[in-house]
C-alpha cells in the first residue's frame, strides 16, 4: 500500500456558478481566461473549446465595452462550461452580461465605483440566476485603502473584500466567491489566509501576473500549493503570459500533485543518467504528448533502470523499467507482465494507456 495523504479542506459555503457547485467538498475547479477580443465571438468560442479539450471547468471572458457584451449570449450558448464576465470600471457591462447568460460576474472593488453601482449589479445577478466574484487585486486597490495602509497590505486587501462582502450580504445576496490576488506571493498568501479565517465564502485562488510559463508555474505552485495544502481554495486560475491552455494544464498538475483532482495521465519519470536502458528524456516527451488527450486518471512510471524503476512501477497502472539497452520490462497494475524492445516503447506504452482508459470508461 502506497503512503497517501488527503488534505482536509476548509469548509466553505456552497455557491453555484452556472451548472457547477463551488465550495464545500465539491472539486476545486480549474479556471482560465480568454485573450481573444470578445467582440470576435467566433475566435472566443474557438479558444474556449480549445480550453475545454484540456479540461477547463470555468472560463472568464473580458467585457471591456458594450460591443463585447452584445454577443455574449452567442458565446455562452456555443460552449459547455460556465462563463464568467470580467467587469472593470463599467458596471453596466455586468448588467448586460448577466442578461446575456453569464454564470458569474467578476467585479473589481477597486474600480467598480459606488455602493449604488454594486447594488445594481447585485440586482442583475439575482434576476438572472448569476453569481458574483469579488475580485480584489493588489494592483488596483481602492485609493482610500492605499492612503490608509500606505501600500497594498494583507489588511488592506481584506478590508476591500470585507467591505464588498457586507454590501452583498446587506442586499441579501450570498451567491458569491472572493479572491484577493497579487503578483507578490507572500501578500497573496497572507491575504487569503486572513480571509479564510474571517468568512466561510468560497475562495478563488490566483497569483496574478505570475509571468511566463516557467516562472509563472513555479510562483503559482508555491503560492497556490501552499494555500491548497492548508485546505484553502475552491477554484483556481494559474495566471501565465502564455497560451491559456497552459494555465489549465498547470492548474491540474498542481491539484494532481496534491491529490486534490485526478484528471488525465500522471507520468512519473526519472531525470535519466548513464544507467538508462533507453532514451528516457525523448521517450517521456513523446509519450506525454501522445497521451495528453486522455482524460481518465491513469498513472504511468517510466524509469531508465532497475534502481528505482521497479519500486515506482509497483504503484502505477503502467510501468516501464529499463533493463538493458535493448529490452525493457512492462508492469501492469503493479505486477511484472512482459518485455518490450527499445524501438517499440512509445507506441506500446501509448496503446497500454489507451487500453486502460477504455477499461475505466467501460467501468463507469
Ligand atoms: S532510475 Fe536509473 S536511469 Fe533513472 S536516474 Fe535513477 S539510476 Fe538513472
Amino acid at each position: 500500500m502506497q503512503y497517501d495523504y488527503k488534505i482536509p479542506r476548509r469548509q466553505s459555503k456552497v455557491i453555484t456558478v452556472g451548472n457547477l457547485k463551488v465550495g464545500g467538498d465539491n472539486p476545486i475547479w480549474v479556471q482560465s481566461m480568454t485573450n481573444t477580443p470578445t467582440t470576435d465571438y467566433n475566435a472566443t468560442i474557438k479558444q474556449i473549446q480549445g480550453l475545454e479539450e484540456v479540461g477547463v471547468d470555468i472560463v472568464r471572458v473580458s467585457c471591456p465595452d458594450s460591443e463585447s457584451t452584445a454577443n455574449f449570449d452567442k458565446i455562452v450558448k456555443a460552449v459547455n462550461v460556465p462563463i464568467i464576465a470580467d467587469i472593470h470600471f463599467h458596471y453596466r457591462r455586468g448588467i448586460e452580461a448577466a442578461e446575456k447568460g453569464a454564470a458569474c460576474l467578476r467585479i473589481n472593488p477597486g474600480n467598480i465605483g459606488s455602493r449604488e453601482k454594486v447594488l445594481e449589479l447585485v440586482r442583475a445577478a439575482k434576476d438572472n440566476n448569476c453569481s458574483i466574484r469579488i475580485g480584489v487585486n493588489s494592483g488596483s486597490l481602492e485609493e482610500h485603502l492605499i492612503e490608509k495602509y500606505k501600500s497594498p497590505t494583507p489588511e488592506a486587501m481584506m478590508e476591500s473584500a470585507m467591505t464588498h462582502m457586507k454590501i452583498l450580504e446587506d442586499a441579501d445576496f450570498t451567491n458569491f466567491k472572493i479572491s484577493v490576488k497579487s503578483s507578490n506571493v507572500f501578500l497573496a498568501a497572507k491575504s487569503y489566509q486572513l480571509l479564510a479565517e474571517s468568512c466561510d465564502y468560497p475562495l478563488h485562488l490566483g497569483i496574478t501576473e505570475a509571468g511566463g510559463v516557467r516562472v509563472g508555474t513555479v510562483l503559482s505552485s508555491i503560492g497556490l500549493g501552499n494555500l491548497l495544502w492548508q485546505g484553502i481554495g475552491d477554484t483556481l486560475r494559474v495566471s501565465l503570459s502564455a497560451d491559456p491552455r497552459e494555465e489549465v494544464k498547470v492548474g491540474f498538475d498542481i491539484l494532481k500533485s496534491l491529490n486534490l483532482r485526478s484528471r488525465g495521465v500522471k507520468i512519473i519519470s526519472c531525470p535519466s543518467c548513464a544507467r538508462q536502458g533507453y532514451d528516457v528524456v525523448k521517450v517521456v516527451a513523446e509519450v506525454e504528448n501522445l497521451v495528453a488527450h486522455i482524460k481518465a486518471p491513469i498513472t504511468v512510471s517510466m524509469l531508465g533502470c532497475v534502481v528505482n524503476g521497479i519500486g515506482e512501477a509497483m504503484y502505477t497502472d503502467v510501468g516501464l523499467v529499463g533493463i538493458s539497452n535493448k529490452e525493457n520490462v512492462i508492469y501492469l497494475n503493479g505486477i511484472k507482465d512482459h518485455k518490450v524492445s527499445n524501438e517499440e516503447i512509445v507506441e506500446h506504452i501509448v496503446s497500454l494507456v489507451e487500453k486502460k482508459a477504455a477499461e475505466l470508461e467501460n467501468q463507469k
